[in-house]
């Protein structure tokens, strides 16, 4: 079980079970501008997971997907295309969280100031599997 929370402790979860995916950076324009560098999230089903207190939901691509934040303290904790999966960040889990961050996806669309070479593969995007030398 992995248990997280937002930087003020308002919002709290608990996610039941294994998260099988593991952790993607995701280096896209909005991710980098919602979290000030690039987001860090693994995908949980909404059934797995339990959430104490009332994320504020913002439609960041109006009827495809929306992130939610604590809106008390700013901490950015999730993400959905209403598919039935949250990514949730993988900075707001307790340790251990037994996770590995396992690719970079966006990453065409990273910051100037950074390279990632922690071996993991960078994708030019999310869907068509392209990949980046970083
Ligand atoms: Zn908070
Ligand atoms: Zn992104």
């Amino acid at each position: 079980m992995i248990t997280g929370s937002c930087l003020c402790g308002e919002i709290r979860y608990r996610i039941e079970g294994e998260i099988r995916e593991g952790v993607s950076g995701c280096h896209c324009g909005q991710c980098r501008k919602v979290t000030g560098h690039f987001s860090a999230a693994a995908p949980v089903p909404w059934d797995a997971i339990s959430v104490e207190g009332t994320p504020r939901w913002y439609d960041s691509t109006p009827g495809k997907a929306r992130r939610g934040f604590c809106a008390t303290c700013g901490s950015y904790l999730f993400w959905e295309q209403f598919d039935g999966i949250v990514y949730v960040s993988a900075g707001s889990m307790a340790a251990p969280t037994g996770l590995r961050l396992e690719r970079h996806i966006f990453y065409a669309d990273k910051g100037d100031y950074y390279r990632c070479d922690d071996g993991a593969p960078c994708y030019v995007d999310w869907e068509t599997g392209e990949e980046i030398v970083p």
